[in-house]
């Protein structure tokens, strides 16, 4: 007797490497559907009314879905594609093939948990069961030495003893051949149209040209581990913010599931299996962890990455002052490494990590803005947005993580000198500041009126003058802050 067919339903996890619900749903030998859906909901607008998915991380997200559809043909199936809510969608080609279960990746934040849930609900009447597989991480909470609850709050504390005492497992295998799909529709792929999104302009100044799916996400990986070397170095080269290779540039990849972690992990240990170990190889699995971390807290606290006391839970009186939010937006604060930051960001949907702390402690240890919009104007912009990494990574910028360190202010003319010395960087994203010698690139307000004349810029016609000034306004902020804290305390 054939058995009934199950249901692969896609979500941030767009592989067929290393895919434990496809991998068990094999061992069934049933038939296997899998399924993406375009949930509208995605492409509604965030609270403060920006785009929740703009066009970088849309055209992303459809390349992914078309490279998907592809590895699925390759197998000897096809990837079954609609648009709408998969608690309305999964049930109905569940009715249609008669399946007997649902096998998926489950979320931890709070819009995908409540999918999950309406999901659960919407299949009570009909004979089906849903399979939750944990894979976003190098570690699933079993292989934990502590259960959620007890993740510790410093991330220091939770990698050590995760280095100490857990083992990343091995990735699933991948199949080279998949039962063909049952007669059903496979539904053709949308366009950014279909969601009033318009293709993003192309920008020859753009640090990598990013393509969506598990093969261009292999092949970066190909790139820059084994053919550029680059991961031997990654430690000194991995706080730049220019060019393609200063960073494994994984993120978006890894966003969207079409690189799993553990694949990664898989190719650092080859790598210094064949090349090198070193503490360049050890750093990248270390940022992996933090990644793994955020994921692990938004398990552990809930909602409470969201709200905007954020984990601490400290109520601190921020600003909604829209209009100097809408010049850090724009790029236009007067002081260059920001404003070159956000005009990269805005242009390619990508930011260095240097650049997003230094941006994020901007907006909020010096402007005093309401952190919740920063994170949201990410979430709208950056191609690699993660729920977790964004919101987890803005409540500790902010000061409202519980791993938060205080009022840590980032001196952004001293990052300037420190990351960006010949001022490339801010000259690659502001080329009216291009004539400016490196030493004077960081401070142009400070250039006297020959000196405007002769580098061609005139602050306040050219380029903006500080709309803050940079110390006296992280003073004011460190005291409203504090007194926060010791409220709250
Ligand atoms: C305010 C703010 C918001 C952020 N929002 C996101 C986001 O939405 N999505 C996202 O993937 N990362 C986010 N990050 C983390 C980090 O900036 C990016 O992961 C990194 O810049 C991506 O480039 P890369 O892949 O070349 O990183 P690499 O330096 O090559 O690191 C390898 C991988 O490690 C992980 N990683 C590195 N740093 C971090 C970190 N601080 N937190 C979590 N994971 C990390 C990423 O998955 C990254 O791809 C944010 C950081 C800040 C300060």
């Amino acid at each position: 007797m054939s058995h009934p067919p199950i249901i692969l339903w896609y979500r941030n996890d767009l592989r067929v490497h290393d895919s434990e619900p496809l991998y068990r749903a094999l061992t069934t030998a049933a038939p296997i559907l899998p399924v993406y859906c375009f949930d509208p909901r995605h492409f509604g607008t965030t609270a403060y009314g920006f785009p929740k998915t703009g066009s970088f991380r849309a055209q992303f997200l459809l390349e992914s879905i078309a490279n998907l559809r592809q590895s699925w043909q390759h197998l000897g199936s096809n990837l079954i594609v609609r648009i709408g809510k998969p608690e309305v969608i999964l049930p109905q080609i569940a009715r249609q093939v008669n399946a007997s279960a649902i096998y998926f990746h489950r979320e931890v934040t709070a819009e995908e948990v409540a999918v999950e849930k309406a999901l659960q609900r919407a299949i009570a009447p009909l004979n089906l069961q849903l399979h939750s597989f944990w894979g976003h991480t190098l570690y699933p909470p079993s292989a934990l030495p502590y259960p959620i609850s007890e993740i510790p709050a410093v991330f220091t504390h939770f990698r050590k003893q995760v280095e100490k005492k857990s083992t990343v497992s091995p990735p699933f295998p991948s199949p080279n051949y998949v039962p063909p799909l049952p007669d059903i529709p496979i539904g053709s792929l949308p366009q950014l149209e279909d969601f009033n999104l318009t293709p993003p302009l192309p920008d020859s100044r753009v640090a990598l040209a990013f393509h969506g799916g598990e093969t261009a996400g292999i092949a970066r990986l190909q790139t820059y581990f084994w053919q550029q070397d680059k991961l031997q170095s990654y430690k000194q080269t991995r706080n730049g913010m220019l060019g393609a290779d200063y960073s494994s540039k994984f993120s978006p990849w890894l966003a969207l599931g079409c690189l799993s972690p553990r694949y990664i992990y898989q190719q650092v240990r080859e790598y210094e299996a064949q090349r090198v170990k070193n503490d360049s190889t050890y750093w990248l699995v270390f940022e992996l962890l933090w990644r793994d971390y955020f994921r692990l807290i938004c398990a552990k606290h809930g909602n409470a990455i969201f709200r905007q006391s954020g984990l601490q839970g400290v109520n601190i009186p921020w600003k909604e002052d829209w209009q100097q939010f809408a010049l850090w937006q724009q790029g236009k604060t007067g002081f260059p490494l920001v404003d070159a930051n956000m005009r990269e960001l805005a242009a390619t949907g990508f930011m260095s990590n240097r650049g997003r702390q230094n941006v994020a402690s901007f907006l909020t240890k010096n402007l005093g803005i309401n952190w919740q919009m920063g994170a949201e104007w990410f979430e709208s912009l950056l191609i690699d947005y993660d729920v977790c990494s964004n919101w987890g990574n803005w409540n500790y910028t902010a000061g409202v993580g519980n791993d938060a360190r205080g009022f840590r202010f980032f001196n952004i003319i001293k990052q300037s000198k420190d990351y960006d010395p010949q001022g490339e960087y801010v000259k690659h994203w502001l080329p009216e500041l291009a004539q400016i010698p490196a030493a004077k690139v960081r401070e142009p307000w400070k250039l006297l009126p020959e000196e405007q004349q002769r580098f061609g810029v005139k602050i306040g016609v050219d380029y903006p003058p500080p709309i803050v000034d940079l110390f006296a306004s992280a003073k004011a902020n460190e005291r409203v802050y504090k007194t926060a804290i010791d409220r709250h305390r």
